[in-house]
């Protein structure tokens, strides 16, 4: 090591700022000092050195710097020489087929975390085509800039009902001026053959007309959740997907995510045996009296469909089984104009096979707050951000001996809606159904419904009884 300082010492005295001793060392210890010394002194040869036969050995070899050989320097044409190394490929897995990783030269040991593989992103002209129908918070804060993350699918058309929007938003993303559409030229989409799908990312009352009139453009079509106002809206998207042969499937964000599914698994695997109950909260604080989500013909409702839904969807996926009665209590604070339509807090309960019971809280008039926490027999798992877009925080807890052993694990985040429209690309591409499909959510607008009954009347509402396993279900995503 003090070779080594020796070394650095003398090559910043006579380069300058040319090489930092934090790079210096990176590089000696990849075995390149020998490079950055040969290379940085023969820039300053014309510069006497007081030290120089100390920094004339390297720390790597003791070759000294003088019989480093000269290819090692790059001397651009009237420029500064810097260092040099032959370029070369290290060896390499290169699979022909598109979904298959490149598997690139290993070097990490088995001691830390393994690194995913490397993306597979499909070449853009064999990408599915989307058409994003309303322009509004989700699509411009998330979704188009998520499509950045995507492998299988690409922006290629736009719905909305502002010129200027329209106008901005596709010199944004590369979308052609005539890929742009009003929502009365909605139904054009049909003669789009760049689109092979349409999102809809409009204000609730206006899911099942769009997904209705979308299925018969013959696109194929992914929904915001909820998926709509009322279940009877839902069984007709589902009948026009049907009839017109197209694929519907619900956003259901999480149910893409890494750190959700890793609980879903452990859950299903009993890490800490069965599960009792489990805890839910997704909360917020909106302040918009004349926005769509306090109008109770465009939002169906409060807090509840619209942020208690992830609660509910959530818990749903990690059990797998459906819940068979409800309980619910809802709240609005009187004289606030924000809930004279729509409620502002609601507390539910619901009953699952087994005993399992969920306890869920959601709220329109509270700090930003979103976790579940699962209770089983042996230990608990916590999701802190569960259902935020991004941040989740995964800790565990359970005995060991004497112990209460409590541990953070991290895994890869990803981006949810990147995954979640890469799975419709995929089913799209692959013929395959999606695994959130309308049925999904017609079973959450069941037990919304269901929970509102109760809230009402004061007493627990029954569900019809659903055996088996993710019946609302398509097959596992294959993600990544
Ligand atoms: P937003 O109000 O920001 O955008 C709604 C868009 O619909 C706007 O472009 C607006 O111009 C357009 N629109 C058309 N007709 C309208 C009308 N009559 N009234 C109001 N707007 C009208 O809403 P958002 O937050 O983007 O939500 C859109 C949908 O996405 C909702 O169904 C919501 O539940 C869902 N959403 C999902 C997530 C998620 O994480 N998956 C997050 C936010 C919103």
């Amino acid at each position: 090591m003090s070779v080594t300082n020796d070394l650095l010492n003398t090559v910043l005295r006579h380069a300058g700022q040319e090489v930092s001793r934090k790079e210096f060392l990176n590089l000696a210890g990849r075995g390149l000092a020998a490079s950055v010394a040969a290379g940085t002194l023969a820039a300053c040869q014309d510069k006497p050195a007081a030290s120089a036969t100390t920094a004339a050995t390297t720390p790597t070899t003791g070759t000294p710097a003088a019989q480093v050989d000269a290819s090692t320097v790059y001397a651009a044409p009237g420029g500064p020489q810097v260092p040099s190394s032959e370029a070369v490929s290290p060896p390499a897995k290169v699979p022909a087929a598109a979904d298959q990783p490149i598997e690139l030269e290993a070097w990490k040991s088995a001691v830390d975390p393994k690194s995913p593989p490397t993306p597979t992103p499909l070449p853009p002209d064999q990408r599915v085509g989307y058409a994003l129908v309303g322009l509004g918070h989700l699509t411009l804060e998330e979704l188009l800039p998520a499509f950045g993350a995507c492998k299988k699918s690409k922006p290629v058309a736009l719905v909305s009902g502002s010129p200027e929007k329209l106008s901005k938003v596709a010199k944004q993303y590369g979308i052609k001026p005539t890929s742009c559409y009003s929502y009365a030229d909605y139904d054009k989409l049909k003669d789009n053959p760049e689109v092979q799908a349409i999102y809809i990312v409009l204000p609730n009352s206006m899911h099942a007309e769009y997904v209705i009139r979308g299925a018969k453009t013959g696109k194929h079509i992914l929904c915001e959740k909820p998926m709509a106002n009322s279940v009877r809206e839902c069984e007709l998207m589902i009948a026009a997907c049907k009839e017109a042969k197209v694929k519907l499937m619900i956003a259901y964000r999480i149910q893409y995510e890494p750190y959700n599914r890793l609980v879903r698994d452990m859950v299903r695997d009993q890490k800490f045996g069965k599960v009792k109950y489990i805890q839910a909260q997704n909360s917020q604080s909106s302040a918009n009296v004349d926005h769509w989500r306090h109008k109770k013909a465009l939002a169906g409702g409060g807090a509840l469909p619209d942020i208690g839904l992830y609660c509910l969807n959530t818990s749903r996926f990690l059990l797998g089984t459906e819940p068979t009665e409800v309980f619910g209590y809802m709240h609005s604070t009187p004289g606030n104009p924000l809930f004279k339509e729509v409620e502002e807090m609601m507390s539910w309960q619901m009953r699952f096979p087994d005993g399992v019971l969920v306890s869920a809280i959601t709220h329109y008039d509270t700090h930003d707050s979103r976790f579940y926490r699962v209770n089983a027999e042996r230990g608990w798992l916590h999701l802190d951000n569960g259902y935020a877009y991004r941040g989740q925080q995964l800790q565990t807890s359970h005995a060991e001996g004497p112990a209460k052993m409590q541990n953070q694990i991290t895994i890869g985040a990803n981006n949810q809606f990147a995954a979640e429209m890469d799975h419709f690309s995929a089913c799209i591409l692959e013929n395959k159904q999606p695994h959130t499909p309308g049925e999904e959510g017609l079973q959450d607008q069941r037990i919304m419904e269901a929970i509102y009954q109760s809230a009402r009347e004061g007493r627990p509402v029954k569900l019809p009884p659903v055996s088996g396993t993710d019946v609302f279900r398509g097959p596992e995503p294959k993600l990544g």
